[in-house]
This record gives C-alpha cells, structure tokens and sequence, in this order.
C-alpha cells in the first residue's frame, strides 16, 4: 500500500516527554552523564513488554534527563521535526508542565518553552502545523488541575492560536477523575478542547461513565469502553451518540499490555461500527515507532486496503482541535495530493 511521505497523516495523541527518538536521548545523555542513565531505561523495543506500571517508570527516568528550558526545548524541536520527516502535516503535542526548583524551570516558562520551539520550527520552514495540548497529570488531584487549565486559558488567549486544549493523562491507576470534574468544565467553559484518556484500564468504568458527560472533545485509548471488552452499554452508548472520536494507539497498548496482542486491539470494533477512530502513536520514543508504523500495523492487522488507510487518514481532519479553516486548508491538501498516491 501507499509509502509513508504519500500518507501525510495527522498526529493527535503524542506526548512530548514520550515522543523522544534515540538520537535525542543520546544527546540529553551527554548533557547529563552523573545520572548514569542508558538507554534501555528510557525505551521499550521491539518485541519487548512491560506492565503498565513499569512504563510510567520509564517517563520518570526521561524527566530527570528533560529538567531544563534548553532540554525541552531541544526536546520540542527534535520531535517536531521527527514527525514532519516521517510526512505529519498536522501535530498535536501534549505536555504536562512542570516545575523544577533545581533549575528554575516553573511551569509557565514550561509552556512558553513549547510554543517557542512549535514557532522555530515554523520560522525555519518545517512543513507541519503543530498545536498544543497542556496535559493535566491525574495523579496530581484538584488544585494543580484547575491551576494548569488557569494556565491553558492565559495562553490559549495570547499564543495564537497554538494551545488548543486540555489533555487529562497519567498513571490511570493513581487519582479518580471526579476530584477532576471541576477543572475540566472550567476548560471547556472557557472554550479549550477536551482530550481525555479514558478506560486505560478495565476498573475506570464508573470514571468514565462521569466524564463522558462532559463531554469531551476526544478520548485517548478508551481500551475497555466497548462491550465486546468489557464496557456498559451506558458509556458505550454515550461515545456513540457524542460520536466523539477516539485516538487509538496500538503499539503502545500491546507493549504496556493492556491489550493482549494487535489482532484483539479495539481498533477493530470502533472501525467496523464506522465510529471515529484515529491512529495516533502515544509515546513515539517510548514505544520505538513512527505514525507510518502504527497506519502499517493497522493495515496489516485488519486487512485494510491502500483506500481504506488513505480514508482512515482523511477522516482524521475532522478530528482535528484547530479552528475550521485549518480543516478546509488539510483538506483541499488530501484532495490534491490523492492523484500523487493512487
Ligand atoms: P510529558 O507530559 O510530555 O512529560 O509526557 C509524559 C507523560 O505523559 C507521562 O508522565 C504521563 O503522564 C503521560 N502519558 C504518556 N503516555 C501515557 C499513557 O499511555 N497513558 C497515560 N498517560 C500517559
């Protein structure tokens, strides 16, 4: 089927912090060569496994090598062009601020660090559109939620139309997304987009069933929200009338193994349903991949045809969190770009 640079896909679930290539790791190494950090600490291989557990360790270790304004922003620009080099013509990133006392990183120059390296990258002519997502870590609880979306709003106002949304992530085994409830509907009050993981894992169903009533704009994963793996018929059915897209993952949930393997991947009840499904890859560097692997998987696995990836890519504009007028522009692209594929 169709090469990689004729896909031209969009990219909706990446997390920065995950998102970070051996080459990158191997430079922040060299900045920081007292940690004694390698290389099989920060990625997970082919044919490699972890539990979930272990690969929320992982990110740990990557924000120890990733504490300052100059490593994220080498962090920012590395993945950027790492997913223009692979044909992404549309990113959304995610991040979760961070503060760090021993370097003077505060949360808010966190932020500006990432819309700096998003407007390099433009400045230098990188052919990609690239929006962000202020990720609100789960663990965290109430407060530090409704203090990032105070955040997000400040810089939805004043970027340029570059933050687009809140993310609501981290270990979904830790926190409970009512304490949460409050600081999501402030964000989508004040008009940021909503992009929830959901049902990670088979025990978050009554959490799901009250976020959904938000409801949000997209849902990260969603693993265990239809019936045929274990949802009630009460969130299925509000993700079906919603029709709120779902950002799904394989890679990276095969290899943290929520999903036993990628023929009994979700992917395949929300595709046949007809349902919004957009494949995304999570944690490129984590996970050791590319979006033109997971489309690559996704075909082979499910026996899609060179059309049906290309409509699956397409169907993805919709999905987007930019403004309507960004959709027409990646549209008309698709439709002068099909004669170059087929
Ligand atoms: P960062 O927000 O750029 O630092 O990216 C890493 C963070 O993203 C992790 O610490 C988690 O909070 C979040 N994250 C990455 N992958 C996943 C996932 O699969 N599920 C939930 N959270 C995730």
């Amino acid at each position: 089927w169709t090469s990689p640079e004729a896909l031209r896909e969009k990219e909706l679930h990446a997390h920065l912090n995950g998102s970070v290539s051996f080459e990158t790791i191997e430079k922040l190494i060299g900045r920081k060569p007292h940690l004694n950090i390698e290389h099989g600490m920060t990625a997970i291989g082919k044919g490699q496994r972890r539990t979930l557990d272990e690969c929320f360790q992982v990110f740990k270790v990557i924000h120890q090598l990733v504490d300052t304004e100059e490593d994220i922003l080498m962090v920012a620009k590395d993945v950027i062009k790492e997913f223009a080099a692979d044909g992404v013509k549309y990113l959304e990133l995610r991040s979760t601020p961070r503060e760090e006392k021993s370097t003077g990183l505060t949360k808010k120059r966190y932020i500006e660090t990432v819309i700096k390296a998003i407007q390099l990258c433009k400045n230098e002519g990188v052919d990609i559109d690239v929006r962000f997502l202020v990720a609100i870590d789960r663990r965290n609880g109430t407060e530090v939620a409704v203090e990032t979306v105070k955040l997000a709003e400040e810089f939805m106002l004043s970027s340029d139309g570059l933050v687009v949304g809140i993310d609501l992530s981290g270990d979904p085994t830790v926190g409970h997304g009512k304490d949460l409830l409050p600081a999501l509907q402030m964000a989508k009050n004040c008009g940021l987009k909503l992009s929830l993981h959901l049902s990670e894992i088979q025990s978050q169903l009554e959490e799901s069933d009250l976020l959904l009533d938000l409801p949000p704009d997209r849902i990260g994963h969603g693993t265990f929200l239809h019936p045929d793996v274990g949802g009630s018929q009460s969130v299925f059915d509000k993700v079906v009338k919603n029709n709120i897209p779902l950002e799904l993952c394989l890679t990276s949930n095969v290899k943290g193994q929520t999903v036993a393997c990628y023929s009994k991947h979700h992917f395949k009840y929300w595709y046949h349903l007809g349902h919004p499904s957009v494949i995304c890859t999570d944690d490129k560097g984590v996970f050791c991949t590319d979006l033109s692997q997971e489309y690559q998987l996704a075909a082979s696995t499910f026996g899609l045809s060179r059309e049906a990836v290309w409509e699956l890519s397409q169907q993805a504009i919709d999905c987007i969190f930019a403004p309507d007028a960004v959709k027409q522009q990646l549209k008309q692209k698709w439709i002068d770009l099909k004669p170059q594929v087929f």
